[in-house]
C-alpha cells in the first residue's frame, strides 16, 4: 500500500484544474441568549390516512459536545409492507456493541409502554400486544441515551467511526431501525473485523437538533438538508438507508452545486486544497453516474473529513479518510480522487439499490469500485490505465467474487477478491456483452432496484434481459454460486 502511495505522488499529472471554489463561512447552529429547548413540529411523521411506503423516522436529539453525550427521543412510523401478520418487531441497534454506550429508558409501542423486550448486542427484540396485519402502521417510540466512546484509532484493527475523538464527534448507525424483512425473516448479520454487516430498509429521516451549550456549538455534516426551526436545525433526508451526523469545531466547508444538487466538503482548515478537490471529484462522479446509471437519489452529499484510516459511505455523506488528504498531491491519480468518486459511487449502489452488505458485498462493492473507472474512463482518460493498474492490478486481485464478508481472514484479502476481481469481473462481462447492452444493463438495473435491496439472483435476471450473449465462463470464473 505504502510503496503504491509512493508511485502516485512521484507521478506528475497535468494540473488537476481545480478552480478556486467559493468557501461557504461556517454557519453556527445556534444563535446566543437562548437556553430554552422547544420541539419544531414534525414533518417526518404523516397523518395516518393511507399506508406510507417506506419507515418514517423523527429523531429529537439533544447532543452534549463536550461530555460526548446524546439523548434520543425517537419515533418510527412502521408500514408492514412483508405481506404476512407480524409478531414482533426486530430492530438494529450497533451503538450497542460498544458497552456502557447505549442506555434504553422507554420503549412504547402505539402509546402503550412495552414492559418486556429482548436486547442482546445489536439485536432490539419487541413483542407486539396484537399482531401487525399487512398494510398496517405502527408507531414505535424510544427514549434513549449514548454515551459516546472514544474513537481509539491507536489500538484497533478496524477504522473507529462512532464516537468522538479529537477532531470530531461521529453518529453513525447511532438509532435503533427496524430491519428489513425478507420472506418472514428480519435481515439482521453479525459483525465482522472487516467489511459491512448492516442491512437497511428505505425510509425517510427528520432530525432535528440541539446542542446544550448553543454558544459554543461545533459545525455539523449530515445525511440531510438542514433548516433552522427556532433553537433546532432540522435535518430532512426523504428516501435513504443510514442516516449520519458528523461534528466538529474545527471543521472548514466549502460548496458547489451540480444540477440542483449541493456537495458539500468539511474538512480541517490545513487541507482546504485537498478538500475541495474531493468535493469537486465528487461533482464530477455525480455527474457521470447520473448519465450513466439514473439521478442522484438525494439533495445533497456531504463529504466529510475523518479522522481514521478509511473511508465509508452513508445516506447523502460519506467519511473521507485524512490518510489520503495527507497524501494528495494536486492531481486527480490519487486515492483521494480514486475513494472520493467509490463513496460517491456507493449513493447509487448501497443507497439507491442495497443490498445484503454481509451475505453479497460483491453486489456495492464491486459496482462502486468499477464505477471508478467508469469515471476515469470519462472525465480522465488518460488516467484510466494508471486507475487500473495502481488501484487494481497491483494488488493481484483474484478468487469468487460472491462471498459472504465472514469468510474473508482480513481486510486486505476480502477488497482483493470482492472490490478489485470484483471490477475485473464487470470490465469482462462489459468486453463480452459490448458498451451498449452493458450501460442499458446498468440503468435497467438501477431502475428496477432502485429503492429495494436486491440480490445476485435479480443482477443476473436483469443482465439477461439486456443481453443474448453467453457469458457463463466467465461467471464461472469469478462466482462459487454460478
Ligand atoms: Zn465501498
Amino acid at each position: 500500500m505504502l510503496l503504491q502511495y509512493l508511485l502516485a505522488f512521484l507521478l506528475i499529472f497535468a494540473s488537476a484544474n481545480i478552480n478556486a471554489l467559493p468557501s461557504v463561512p461556517a454557519a453556527r447552529l445556534s444563535k446566543p441568549g437562548h437556553q430554552r429547548v422547544e420541539k419544531p413540529p414534525s414533518v417526518a411523521i404523516p397523518p395516518a390516512t393511507s399506508v406510507p411506503s417506506r419507515q418514517a423516522y423523527l429523531l429529537d436529539t439533544v447532543i452534549d459536545y463536550d461530555r460526548h453525550f446524546v439523548t434520543v427521543d425517537e419515533t418510527i412510523m412502521y408500514p408492514n409492507l412483508t405481506g404476512r401478520e407480524l409478531n414482533s418487531l426486530t430492530l438494529a441497534i450497533a451503538a450497542n456493541l460498544w458497552p456502557n454506550c447505549f442506555t434504553l429508558s422507554n420503549i412504547n409501542i402505539d402509546d402503550v409502554d412495552v414492559a418486556e423486550y429482548s436486547l442482546r448486542a445489536h439485536r432490539l427484540d419487541v413483542p407486539l400486544r396484537s399482531p401487525l396485519q399487512p398494510d398496517s402502521v405502527t408507531k414505535i417510540r424510544l427514549r434513549y441515551t449514548l454515551t459516546l466512546p472514544y474513537m481509539d484509532q491507536a489500538n484497533s484493527l478496524r477504522a473507529r467511526i462512532f464516537g468522538f475523538g479529537e477532531v470530531q464527534m461521529n453518529l453513525v448507525n447511532w438509532y435503533p431501525y427496524v430491519v428489513p424483512n425478507v420472506d418472514g425473516e428480519w435481515v439482521i448479520r453479525e459483525p465482522w473485523s472487516h467489511g459491512e454487516y448492516l442491512s437497511y430498509p428505505l425510509a425517510d429521516f427528520e432530525v432535528n437538533v440541539v446542542f446544550t451549550n448553543p454558544l459554543n456549538a461545533p459545525l455539523v455534516a449530515s445525511s440531510g438538508s438542514a433548516e433552522r426551526i427556532g433553537e433546532f436545525t432540522r435535518y430532512t433526508l426523504r428516501g435513504g438507508r443510514a442516516f449520519a451526523l458528523s461534528a466538529s469545531r474545527d471543521f472548514q466547508v466549502s460548496s458547489m452545486k451540480v444540477g440542483q444538487i449541493t456537495v458539500n466538503s468539511y474538512y480541517l482548515p490545513l487541507y482546504r486544497n485537498a478538500g475541495e478537490a474531493a468535493m469537486y471529484a465528487s461533482a464530477q462522479a455525480i455527474q457521470v453516474f447520473s448519465q450513466k446509471f439514473g439521478l442522484y437519489p438525494h439533495e445533497s452529499l456531504s463529504v466529510v473529513l475523518a479522522d481514521f484510516k478509511d473511508s465509508m459511505e452513508f445516506s447523502g455523506l460519506y467519511f473521507h479518510s485524512r490518510s489520503f488528504y495527507d497524501l494528495y498531491d494536486g492531481t486527480p491519480a490519487n486515492y483521494l480522487t480514486f475513494v472520493a468518486v467509490h463513496e460517491t459511487a456507493h449513493q447509487w449502489w448501497f443507497d439507491a439499490v442495497a443490498n445484503d452488505q454481509a451475505l453479497e458485498p460483491w453486489l456495492d462493492e464491486a459496482l462502486s469500485t468499477y464505477s471508478e473507472a467508469i469515471y476515469y474512463e470519462t472525465v480522465h482518460p488518460e488516467l484510466l490505465s494508471y486507475w487500473w493498474s495502481n488501484r487494481i492490478d497491483f494488488f493481484h486481485p483474484a478468487g469468487h467474487i460472491d462471498v459472504p464478508v465472514h469468510d474473508f481472514p482480513n481486510d486486505d484479502v476480502y477488497k482483493q477478491v470482492v472490490y478489485f476481481n470484483g471490477a475485473h469481473f464487470l470490465q469482462e462481462l462489459r468486453m463480452r456483452i459490448g458498451d451498449d447492452a452493458f450501460f442499458a444493463f446498468l440503468r435497467d438495473y438501477f431502475a428496477q432496484s432502485r429503492g429495494k435491496m436486491t440480490t445476485t439472483t435479480e443482477f443476473f435476471e436483469i443482465l439477461d434481459a439486456n443481453t443474448d450473449m453467453d457469458y457463463s465462463d466467465i461467471t464461472s470464473r469469478y462466482f462459487r454460486n454460478e
